[in-house]
This record gives structure tokens, C-alpha cells and sequence, in this order.
């Protein structure tokens, strides 16, 4: 089995003296893409922001690479290989090269060039509006800029939160295209969302709820279970 690329143990976490997370616990292998699903309100920016750092754990411990970086500053996480997408993305008042040496700001200069002239050719919608402000990008390339910002830093595990929010069904179904072609070149994944369409990506499955992880395997099992076929897929 491929080794643990992150290891999150009995998090728990919320805002003020609002808990959010009870005691959620989730891993994702090397090389692997792991969807976790979950309604709205169910507490999966919580858990993602907790695992970068953006939100202290009141319990539990956070393991990257082997190491403990429960308490680590989120810089630090992005230098060890973290990459975060939040539902926005991208800074919208910076233009689309800016946004992507923020995305690659602990690279070294001479590969971050290389690895932008990668991405450049990956997302040639953005390639030829290096210079305009992310906010006159349509919602759809406003993604892409925040894939291809995610990845200038050559993450070790690209962590997504809701990927799809504000898109129409025509631009998710780009995003899971692109984000299936960097899952063939084994990027590790670690998708947060609501629209089961991203199951396709999906190596393994955690289900969320009312910040408990509920259900924890994979999407053939999830079909194989009554209440989740129900749940998720609507199907009776
Ligand atoms: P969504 O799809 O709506 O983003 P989610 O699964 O990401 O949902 P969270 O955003 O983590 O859920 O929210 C979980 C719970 O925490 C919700 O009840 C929400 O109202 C609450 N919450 C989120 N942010 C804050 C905050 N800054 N202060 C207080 N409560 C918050």
C-alpha cells in the first residue's frame, strides 16, 4: 500500500464556543484522490482550513509527511508540500501572473519559471491573459487560474474546497477533466464537495456530516450501501 502523504487524527475544532468538528479523522495515500462529500454547512472548509492551518484543532493531531504539523504555521505547511485552493481561488485584484508567483512564491526562480510555462501550456485560456487581472476572467478560467496557481508551487498534495462552487455544469465538467488529467500523473488529491460528479476522481470516498466523518471507502461501496445510495445519489 502507498505510504500516508497526510494523516489527520480525532480533529475537533469550530468557531468561538460553536463546535464544528467532532472528532474527524481522515488519510490520503501518495499518488491517491480522495473525495470528501458532504452538504452545506456540514463543516468541510472547517476541516480543510483546520488542515492547513488556518484554523487551530481545539483536539486531535495532524501528520504530513510524518511529521507533526498540528501547530505548524500555514507557511510552513505550503513549504512542506500543502497546497490549498479555497472556493474563491485567486486573488481577483491581481493580475494572472501575480497570482501564480504567490501560488509559487517558496519556489525557487528558475523553476518557478519552468513549472509556470508548464502550467501556462496545461490552461492556454489563461496563458494569453498573463497580464490581465484575474477578475476579468470568466468564473470558469477564475478555476483554472486557482488550479494552475496551486500548482505552481509543485505541491505534494493539492487540497481543493469546493471546486465547483459558482460554476455552471458545463465548466465542472472542465475542471473534472482537468483535474483527471493531473490525477493520471498520480498528483494526490484531496477534494471537498457537495456535487457527486467529483466522485469520478475519486480513489476513495469520506462522507461528512454534521462534521463527523460518516462513511469512509470507495464509490463502488458507496453505491453499495442503501442509505448512502439514497443520500447522495438519490437513487432509491
Ligand atoms: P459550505 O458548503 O456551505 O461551505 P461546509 O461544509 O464547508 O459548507 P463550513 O463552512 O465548514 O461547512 O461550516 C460548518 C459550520 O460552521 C456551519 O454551521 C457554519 O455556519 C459554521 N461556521 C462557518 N464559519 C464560521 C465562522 N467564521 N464563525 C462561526 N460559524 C461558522
Amino acid at each position: 500500500m502507498a505510504s500516508e502523504l497526510l494523516h489527520a487524527s480525532k480533529l475537533e475544532a469550530g468557531y468561538g464556543r460553536v463546535q464544528v468538528l467532532w472528532g474527524a479523522s481522515l488519510v490520503v495515500r501518495e499518488h491517491e484522490s480522495v473525495v470528501l462529500l458532504g452538504a452545506n454547512g456540514a463543516g468541510k472548509t472547517t476541516l480543510l482550513k483546520t488542515l492547513m492551518g488556518l484554523i487551530d484543532p481545539w483536539r486531535g493531531d495532524i501528520h504530513f509527511l510524518g511529521q507533526d504539523i498540528t501547530r505548524l504555521r500555514t507557511d510552513r505547511r505550503v513549504r512542506a508540500g500543502l497546497a490549498y485552493m479555497s472556493e474563491t481561488g485567486c486573488f481577483p485584484g491581481l493580475s494572472v501572473q501575480d497570482n501564480m508567483r504567490i501560488g509559487g512564491q517558496f519556489t525557487p526562480a528558475a523553476e518557478l519559471r519552468r513549472r509556470m510555462d508548464e502550467l501556462y501550456a496545461t490552461f492556454p485560456a489563461i496563458a494569453t491573459r498573463r497580464r490581465a487581472l484575474a477578475s476579468s476572467l470568466s468564473g470558469g478560467q477564475r478555476k483554472m487560474l486557482g488550479i494552475a496557481k496551486a500548482l505552481a508551487g509543485s505541491p505534494r498534495l493539492l487540497v481543493m474546497d469546493e471546486p465547483s462552487a459558482g460554476l455552471s455544469p458545463l465548466f465542472v465538467k472542465e475542471v473534472i477533466h482537468i483535474l483527471g488529467r493531473f490525477r493520471s500523473q498520480r498528483l494526490s488529491l484531496l477534494v471537498a464537495e457537495q456535487n457527486v460528479r467529483f466522485l469520478e476522481l475519486a480513489d476513495r470516498v469520506y462522507t461528512l456530516e454534521g462534521g463527523r466523518i460518516g462513511f469512509e471507502g470507495t464509490v463502488a461501496a458507496m453505491h453499495e450501501n442503501d442509505a448512502l445510495r439514497r443520500a447522495y445519489f438519490g437513487l432509491k
